[in-house]
């Protein structure tokens, strides 16, 4: 073992956080061109760090998909729920793949009414972050920690309007764009729609680990050698006396215990089973994840299996969104 232990290494990756992405600075290899692929046409390495992030953003799924996987249930009564109720009652079962009865109904709809009441002209990301925090109790998953808080059109990645995720040893991250599109004229919705979107790709980190955790793993291992560029790498490489495998395994353990600190708590789904065959799917698209020029307006790059599923969730948020202002509760 090298002198740089563990807490070291988190530092490393937070420190990089602060400059550019968790864990992100390295370039694909050959066999696993998920997320990088547009880097290859591009060689523009002073912006490697967040191209590289902005394409792990792309970790989402299909929520129509990931609907079928999860076993059909009889439809719970609706007894006393208003027709607007009814349609959130729909569209909690369509975003969050599960059905809830009348009184969940209720309870979800008047949770997230709260949360849009509570936001002002000043509160953007405190919004945010209880926003952040409810969906993801309803999607049963990891809450994202907020990397980056965007706050103009300079900083942002032009192709991307939304925000962003990626995917750390330590956890997946999420950017929120506060200039953003959607946002111009109703900041508060523009969120909801971002946010919706930014954890659907975060659960599908969690379907990916409890899939396949030695893709997962090397996923991670790639990036942070960085085809032996990572910096990190080549101290740890010095350290060991130019012993690349005895290396490569130390990095390996420690992004091993990280990931499983932050998704241990999630089982591995058995094999053949519909959760694992949808898993599958979405580490194939996961290893041929591309960007396609003007990203949110381009119908092949919406329509990958890891972003389709995220924009019918920020659709269907938007739609929620518009019931929830209008209910009263
Ligand atoms: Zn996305």
């Amino acid at each position: 073992m090298s002198n740089l232990q563990i807490s070291t290494i988190t530092q490393n990756y937070n420190q990089t956080k602060t400059a550019s992405p968790p864990a992100f600075r390295g370039v694909k290899t050959s066999d696993l061109k998920f997320d990088t692929v547009e880097l290859s046409s591009n060689k523009d390495n002073n912006n490697l760090g967040t191209k590289i992030l902005l394409g792990i953003f792309g970790v989402g799924a299909a929520v129509l998909a990931y609907v079928k996987f999860h076993k059909a249930t009889s439809i719970k009564p609706q007894e006393g729920l208003s027709t607007e109720l009814k349609e959130i009652q729909k569209l909690y079962k369509d975003i969050f793949s599960r059905d809830i009865n009348a009184e969940e109904t209720k309870d979800f709809a008047k949770r997230y009414r709260e949360i849009i009441d509570f936001k002002t002209d000043s509160n953007d990301r405190e919004y945010c972050e209880k926003l952040l925090e409810e969906i993801c109790k309803d999607r049963k998953t990891n809450k994202p920690e907020i990397f980056r808080w965007i706050k103009t059109k300079a900083e942002t990645d032009p192709r991307c309007v939304n925000g962003g995720m990626a995917t750390a040893p330590d956890g997946s991250y999420i950017d929120i764009y506060s200039f953003n599109y959607r946002n111009m004229e109703n900041p508060t919705k523009g969120y909801f729609e971002s946010l919706f979107h930014e954890t659907h790709h975060v659960k599908q980190d969690e379907i990916i680990y409890r899939t396949d955790k030695e893709f997962f793993l090397q996923h991670l291992l790639d990036k942070f050698i960085d085809n032996g560029k990572g910096e990190m790498y080549k101290d740890m490489l010095q350290s060991n006396g130019g012993n690349k495998e005895k290396t490569i395994q130390e990095i390996k353990e420690i992004i091993s215990q990280q990931v499983d600190n932050f998704w241990g708590r999630f089982l591995p789904y058995e094999k053949n089973s519909k959760e694992y065959e949808y898993g599958l799917k979405l580490i194939d698209g996961k290893k041929n994840y591309k960007f396609f020029g003007d990203c949110a307006n381009n119908e092949e790059y919406r329509n990958q299996i890891i972003e389709k599923g995220a924009y019918t969730d920020g659709e269907k948020a938007e739609r929620l969104f518009d019931l929830l202002r209008q209910i009263s509760l």
